[in-house]
Parts: structure tokens; C-alpha cells; sequence
């Protein structure tokens, strides 16, 4: 019997009909002779509901209640989607964080998964019940519920795969794939066949919310090779692994978008060192992340650092730089900036191949698209523009690679 570890995204248990569904598709993958551990996000909305509800309530929640609350929104689910199974004669139970195991360490809100206890969940498989497990929460070795961050149940379903040592880890979501930019934005975009875990941390952390970040990192750690594919139908998905040589013929890989960045920009900064130790520490120590960081060539004595983040952090950057700024020099200014928007594009075939920044730089200018900052690394080249001009840049960069067109 094959272990399947089957991950289930919010719109796929959106509704009571979706849930069913669900239910329907997990009881034939074990009906095919399989052991079935489905790993289920709380329905769509939810979590927002509940963070905004919190927002109400209070101006500044604190991250051990709102671990508390948001949470809530997985136990409904996997109670309900057991309940389903049960309905269609399934011996199903339900398996939250803690009793899957699932030890945690870090911040509230963010927490890392530090180990896995798999001795509930395996002992559930071995009476030969169907698990539903909630995907998002885990426990501190001192009892206190975690979340993972947000998209955090992509994070539960690998790691699960990985502990219960599973033959198939399934992420089953509204698409049926990992495309070669958001289908939404590009509607000629291409669906992978395969992409490289390089490749999928890269696109998921520059914008591509296909997967958390974070989980296609554990995959990587661990080795878990999973498929992104529909939740709605059979149709192939897309197979993320570790790279092949074959893979490197592909200069572009897929391109990512990311919205709502903000930058900030100190001026008249002295050219001396420990400067900029300084000014990013004061960021750090208020958890600001930090995106592209890029510092002129000093002029007159004086140097100038740029930065980007999300436009949510601004105000708490703007607060935690301004007595770090006067005490380094009466002479520096910060200058802010919004409606800012990121293009990625990636692939490890850009370590082999030469010309691929121009190429995109060429696109963009083509369409009149002015680029802000530039930021490179060995597998990706990504660009700031203005946000009103994001979408066109996406199709833009996606038209000039042919992304559309199966490569030779
Ligand atoms: P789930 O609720 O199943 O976790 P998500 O909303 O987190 O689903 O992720 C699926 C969405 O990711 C899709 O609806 C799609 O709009 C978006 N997306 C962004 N980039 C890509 C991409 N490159 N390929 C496929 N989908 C993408
Ligand atoms: N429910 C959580 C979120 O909305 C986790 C997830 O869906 O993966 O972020
Ligand atoms: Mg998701």
C-alpha cells in the first residue's frame, strides 16, 4: 500500500459542495489501495475573517492570540471534511497540530517546524483510518499553539510527507500546475511539466504564491519530491525535485510578480565604515525584511542606500531609522516611495547562458516600462517598475523569452 500525503488549499474547501468533492476524491485515492493522509487549509476567507475580526478588536493583537484564533480556522475544516469522508462510509478522523506531532520553534505567527512525532498518525494508519490532518498549526515544546505563516499548509503537507516517509506528496490547489507566470496575469502562460526546487523557491518568494516559500525550502532539505496539480481534476500537474542536466537548456524558467513594495532611501550618509551595519541592524532588530538592498558609489563623502520591502513595513521602517539617521549625520534624509511593484524572472539555465538581462531590459523598454532597481542572483534577474505598469511588464518579459512556446 502506498502512503499519499494529499494537500488541499483553501478554495478547494471553500464551500460544504467543495468539501464533498474533496471527500469524494480522498476516498477514491484510498478506494485505488491506498493509506491517504489529507493535509486541509481552513475554507478561503476564513483567516483573513478572523485576523480582521482581531484588527477590530484590537489596534495591535498579540501574535500568541492571534495564533490562537487563526488556528481555529484549520480544526473546522479537517472536522468537516472528515465528517464527509464518514458520510460516504470512510473511516476517517480528524488530526490537529499538536496531535499530529507537529513541534515548533521560532516567533508566533512564523513558527519553523522543529520536529515531527509521528507516533498518532501512524498508529491512526496502521488501524487503517483515513487521516485529515490541519495543515498551518504546530505546538512549542512548551505547549503553545504556532502557526507557520501564511500559505502555511504547504509547509505541514511536505514535512508530514516527509516524517510518514510517504511514497506521493500531492499539493492540490485551483490550478492545475505550476505555470510560467500567474495565469491569471498571462493568460498564454505555460503550464511546467517539471521545475527545479531552486527554481520554485525563487518564483514562490518573489511573488508566485503557488507555494509558500518556506515549504518548497523543507522540500528541498528533505528531499521531498512533490506534484502541484489540481484539485478539480486529473489532468498532470507539475513534478518539483531536485535538478537535472536537461533542466539547464532553459535560459527562463518563469517570471513572478510581487505588488505593494515600498522603498526607502537614505541620503547623505557618511562614507565611513559600519554605516550601513547600522542602518540595516536598526531595520533587523525591528523584523523589517529587507528585499532589494542597493548602495551608490559614494559622492562628496556621502553615500546613498536604497531599499525594498513591503508597504505594509514602511511605517515601522520609517520609525525604527529615524534616530539611527540623526545620529549618524545631520546631513542625512530619508526619502520614501509606494506604488511600486517587482518583476522576477528565473531559471537556472541563466548560469550558463549570456544576454538574458538584456534581453528583458530591451522588452521592458520596448514598452515603455521604466525600471527602478535592479538586483540580481546566480538564478534570477528582478526589476522594480511602477506598479500600474506590473501586469504589462509580466506580459512583456513572458512575450520576450517565449515562455508561451514549449521549449526544444
Ligand atoms: P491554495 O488555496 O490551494 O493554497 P493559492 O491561492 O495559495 O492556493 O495558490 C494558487 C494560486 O496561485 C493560483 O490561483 C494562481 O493564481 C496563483 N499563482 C501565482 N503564480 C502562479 C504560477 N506561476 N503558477 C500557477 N499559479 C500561480
Ligand atoms: N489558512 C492559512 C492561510 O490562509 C494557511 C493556508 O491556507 O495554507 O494562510
Ligand atoms: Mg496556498
Amino acid at each position: 500500500m502506498a502512503i499519499i500525503v494529499q494537500k488541499y488549499g483553501g478554495t478547494s474547501v471553500g464551500t460544504l459542495d467543495r468539501i464533498r468533492n474533496v471527500a469524494a476524491r480522498i476516498k477514491r485515492t484510498r478506494d485505488e489501495g491506498n493509506q491517504v493522509i489529507a493535509v486541509v487549509s481552513a475554507m478561503s476567507g476564513v483567516t483573513d475573517g478572523l485576523l480582521k475580526m482581531a484588527r477590530e478588536i484590537s489596534e495591535n493583537p498579540t501574535e500568541r492570540e492571534l495564533d490562537v484564533l487563526v488556528s481555529t480556522g484549520e480544526q473546522q475544516s479537517i472536522a468537516l471534511v472528515a465528517l464527509a469522508l464518514q458520510e460516504m462510509g470512510v473511516d476517517a478522523v480528524s488530526v490537529t497540530g499538536r496531535q499530529a506531532g507537529i513541534l515548533t520553534t521560532g516567533s508566533h505567527t512564523r513558527g519553523r517546524i522543529l520536529n515531527i512525532d509521528p507516533s498518532l498518525m501512524q498508529a491512526f494508519l496502521d488501524q487503517g483510518k483515513t487521516l485529515v490532518v490541519a495543515g498551518f498549526q504546530g505546538i512549542t515544546p512548551d505547549g503553545m499553539i504556532h502557526t507557520l505563516g501564511r500559505g502555511g499548509s504547504d509547509l505541514t503537507a511536505i514535512a508530514v510527507a516527509a516524517a510518514l516517509k510517504a511514497d506521493v506528496c500531492q499539493i492540490l490547489t485551483d490550478v492545475d500546475g505550476v505555470y510560467t507566470c500567474d495565469p491569471r496575469i498571462v493568460k498564454n502562460a505555460r503550464k511546467l511539466p517539471e521545475i527545479s526546487y531552486d527554481e520554485m523557491l525563487e518564483m514562490a518568494s518573489s511573488g508566485s504564491k503557488v507555494m509558500q516559500s518556506r515549504s518548497v525550502e523543507f522540500a528541498k532539505k528533505f528531499g521531498v519530491i512533490f506534484e502541484v496539480r489540481s484539485s478539480l481534476n486529473d489532468n498532470p500537474g507539475t513534478l518539483v525535485l531536485e535538478e537535472h542536466t536537461s533542466m539547464e537548456n532553459v535560459v527562463i524558467r518563469g517570471v513572478s510578480i510581487e505588488r505593494s513594495q515600498a522603498r526607502v532611501t537614505i541620503t547623505g550618509i557618511p562614507d565611513a565604515p559600519g554605516m550601513s551595519g547600522r542602518i540595516l541592524g536598526a531595520l533587523g532588530d525591528a523584523e523589517i525584511n529587507l528585499d532589494m538592498i542597493v548602495s551608490n558609489i559614494a559622492h562628496d563623502g556621502f553615500a546613498r542606500h536604497s531599499f525594498t520591502m513591503h508597504s505594509s513595513d514602511l511605517a515601522k521602517a520609517q520609525a525604527a531609522l529615524k534616530p539611527v539617521i540623526t545620529e549618524l549625520s545631520s546631513n542625512a534624509r530619508i526619502e520614501t516611495d509606494v506604488g511600486i511593484a517587482k518583476l522576477s524572472a528565473v531559471g537556472i539555465g541563466m548560469r550558463s547562458h549570456s544576454g538574458v538581462a538584456a534581453t528583458m531590459f530591451k522588452a521592458l523598454g520596448e514598452v515603455g516600462i521604466n525600471i527602478g532597481m535592479i538586483s540580481t542572483s546566480e538564478i534570477k534577474i528582478a526589476v522594480t517598475v511602477d506598479e500600474t505598469r506590473i501586469e504589462d511588464a509580466a506580459r512583456a518579459v513572458h512575450d520576450a523569452f517565449q515562455l508561451d512556446k514549449q521549449p526544444i
